[in-house]
This record gives structure tokens, C-alpha cells and sequence, in this order.
């Protein structure tokens, strides 16, 4: 996103325009910042092979996923409803994983069924593949290493208590079930948590990982999930992933020497695919004075963005109406009637009842957390692809929002 002109543009197109056109709120990503970032992933794992997979829960749409499947990216789908819809954006079976957790057999046979690689996260599913499989077709176990990590306890999942994985204590009784039933295990997976900014911790999980793999002989890959946190703001500390390839790849290269043949490395990585390039666009409702704060009530809230309430997510603001203007220090609030206080705090140009807000970096869980809570319709949504900007969505309408209602006789 740049300043040009006076004006607020990705790729050449201006985000007030699009508003014009298309309304607001409305989300808009920019292609190139995706395709930006699956490029620093690559590069920085050179010379090792390493698979993306990208989460497909991040950002669900199937244009993105569509965009994904081009940049050479597979998938990590945890429902059987994103495996539809990937198998829909064109997607084979052989480049998508499914790593759900606490779903019914039914569906994780599903998914097999379609050939879809298989993540397994705890000792009764694997059972049960067991017993409808046996070594026929191959699964990944998820392990819960118990490094606390992340950083929002409600992000952070490879804690003691975390419902994620099964625990790294439960090896023998993993290891039963495998014998018993001559399982094929072919992968390993680790995913500890969102927001992880140590390269430590990622490596701390690794050589977990490297001390379990030597009980199972049939591996071909090492996922080590994601978790890496990207910057919010400004001079905002994010994972630095060339420093994580760097060290990675060492550890790995000798663990593999020692395992006796060469794995893959596998990523799931969702916010840091797509967040940066997710922009909110919402209209400025109202500007309120109170004795103690000056609101901004905008046209959208924690129906559309809830990351800020439900893990404090900081996003950075622009008036995009209002470039020049004097700054100063608002409270942007939604207008959901509940507390849904998008930023505190937060330096904009003066803003003017009219005018156009841009909330950064909401491309990973913004639009896929959406609801229609307060029985407000959904944004459209818009990809900029080459300097052309695509209508991804449509804004939803009433019709929408009573389609599955049955409206009984009273
Ligand atoms: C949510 C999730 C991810 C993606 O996490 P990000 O923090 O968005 O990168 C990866 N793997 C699994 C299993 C997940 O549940």
C-alpha cells in the first residue's frame, strides 16, 4: 500500500474508489503482498525441501485459494467443508492435508477416502484408523510438545492443557497402537501456537520432534505448523524467518544424517501468508466527544473484525478521506451493541463524519471469523490481481440472511 498523489493505492488502485464502487465495509488483499510472502518462505528455506501448506481458515475465500494453488502452495484444511471447497478451487488431493481435531471418524474417513493426506491428534482416532486402514494408508501423528508458546494464551495450543496433539508422554501408547496395527506413519506434526517470535522455540519443538521420529521408520516429512507472528505496526517485532531457515535447515540436515535418509520439511502457515495483505475499509457513522474520549463509530465492528476483542490484536489505522489533515487520538469503535472497540488510541488525520478508514494487516481471520451478529450482512470482498481489482465476494443481502430461516405460522 503506498501514498501517491495524495492518494491511497495498492497496486495503482485507489481504495477510495473501490469504496465508491463497491461500498463499504469491504475487504480488499492485495495479491502481490501473498505472493511477496510466499517467496520469503521459499528463500528462506532454499536447499531444503520444504512444502507450503497454507491454512486455509486464515482466509477461506476460493479466489485466494485459487491464487494459492498458482503460487505453488498446498493446502491445510481442518473441516470437511474447506477440503470441498479446496477440491473446488481446483485443487488435487495429493497437495492438501487435513489436520482436524476433535471431529467425528466420519469425516477424517471422508478425507481419507479422497486420497487427502491424514493429521491425527489423538489416541482414539488413530484406533480407529487402525482398525478401518490398518497399514494401507498413511497418516500423520500431531504431537503436543508442551512448550508454551505464542502470544496469547488463547492462540498458543502446545501447552499441558491445550486440547491440541497428543502429549509427547503418551509415546508408548502411540507406539502400541501403531504395532498393533501396522499404521504407516509418514509424518510428524508440531503446531504450538500463533505468534511465536522466537526462532528458539520453533527449534526447541523441532528437537522434540527429531527425539520421537526414531520410532517410526516409515517418515517422509517433518511439519512443524506455523505460528509465526508477523509485525502489526511499524518497528512491531515478527518472526524472522530467514534467521529460522538458516538455523533450521542445519538442525535438520543433521537430524535427517542421523534418521538415515533425507525428509521434507512441511509449513502451515496462514496469518503469515495473508494477513499484511487484508486491508478493512469502513465508513466513519459517527464522531462523538465525550468528556474523556473522541469516538469514531465506523460501519462494521466484531461481526466483521474480532480479532482486537478476542485476542488484542493491534491494527494500524488511516484516514484514507483525510491524508493531510491534522492529527489526533481517537477511540474507533464498532457498531455492534456490545463493546467492539477496534483501537484505542489511535492517530488518525482529522477525522470528518464521511470519511473512509483503512484497518491494516485483517487479511488472516477477519473475514473467515465473520458473523452475522446484530443481524448485520457480511462485506464483499476484493483481490487486486495485477493491478486489476476483482470482486471476490458480493456483499450479502436480507435475502441472505433469511434464506436458511423458516418463518413458521403463529
Ligand atoms: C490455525 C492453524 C495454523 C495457522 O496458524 P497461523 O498462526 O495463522 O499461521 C496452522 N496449523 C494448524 C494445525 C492450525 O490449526
Amino acid at each position: 500500500m503506498q501514498i501517491k498523489d495524495q492518494r491511497y493505492v495498492i497496486q495503482g488502485v485507489d481504495l477510495v474508489d473501490l469504496t465508491k464502487e463497491h461500498g463499504t465495509p469491504l475487504y480488499v488483499y492485495d495479491a502481490s503482498k501473498i505472493a511477496r510472502q510466499v517467496e520469503v518462505m521459499k528463500n528462506a528455506f532454499a536447499g531444503q525441501e520444504m512444502k507450503i501448506k497454507y491454512a486455509a481458515k486464515a482466509l477461506t475465500n476460493i479466489s485466494i485459494l485459487k491464487l494459492m494453488r498458482s503460487l505453488g502452495v498446498g493446502l491445510d484444511v481442518v473441516s470437511r467443508q474447506e477440503l470441498e471447497l479446496a477440491f473446488k478451487a481446483g485443487y488435487a488431493s495429493t497437495d492438501i492435508q487435513f489436520t482436524p481435531n476433535g471431529v467425528d471418524f466420519e469425516e477424517i474417513k471422508w478425507a481419507a477416502g479422497q486420497g487427502v493426506q491424514v493429521t491425527l491428534d489423538n489416541i482414539s482416532m488413530l484406533e480407529k484408523f487402525g482398525q478401518c486402514y490398518g497399514g494401507e494408508k498413511p497418516c500423520c501423528i500431531r504431537f503436543n510438545p508442551h512448550i508454551m508458546a505464542g502470544g496469547h494464551l488463547k492462540i498458543s495450543t502446545g501447552h499441558i492443557d491445550s486440547k491440541f496433539g497428543i502429549s509427547i508422554l503418551q509415546l508408548s501408547e502411540i507406539k502400541e497402537v501403531v504395532n498393533k496395527f501396522g499404521l504407516q506413519v509418514n509424518g510428524l506434526h508440531i503446531h504450538t501456537g500463533s505468534d511465536i517470535l522466537d526462532t528458539e522455540v520453533f527449534l526447541r519443538g523441532a528437537s522434540i520432534l527429531y527425539g520421537i521420529a526414531e520410532s517410526f521408520p516409515d517418515l517422509e516429512y517433518i511439519d512443524f505448523g506455523s505460528g509465526f507472528k508477523v509485525s502489526y505496526q511499524e518497528g512491531d517485532p515478527a518472526t524472522d524467518i530467514v534467521d529460522l531457515g538458516e538455523n533450521l535447515k542445519v538442525d535438520f540436515k543433521a537430524f535427517c544424517q542421523q534418521y538415515g535418509r533425507p525428509l521434507e520439511i512441511w509449513f502451515e502457515p496462514g496469518k503469515f501468508l495473508v494477513s499484511e495483505a487484508g486491508t478493512l475499509l469502513v465508513n466513519s457513522n459517527v464522531v462523538k466527544t465525550t468528556p474523556a474520549t473522541v469516538f469514531v463509530g465506523v460501519d462494521s465492528g466484531m461481526n466483521h473484525l474480532i480479532r482486537p476483542m478476542m485476542y488484542d490484536s493491534h491494527h494500524e489505522m488511516v484516514n484514507i478521506s483525510n491524508l493531510n489533515g491534522h492529527t489526533r487520538v481517537y477511540a474507533v469503535v464498532g457498531y455492534i451493541c456490545e463493546t467492539d472497540t477496534l483501537g484505542w488510541n489511535v492517530t488518525l488525520n482529522e477525522v470528518t463524519e464521511g470519511d473512509v478508514i483503512a484497518i491494516k494487516n485483517t487479511g488472516a481471520y477477519g473475514f473467515s471469523m465473520s458473523s452475522n451478529y446484530n443481524s448485520r450482512l457480511r462485506p464483499a470482498e476484493v483481490l487486486i490481481l495485477d493491478g486489476k481489482a476483482h470482486l471476490i465476494r458480493r456483499r450479502e443481502l436480507l435475502a441472505d440472511l433469511i434464506a436458511t430461516q423458516i418463518s413458521i405460522d403463529i
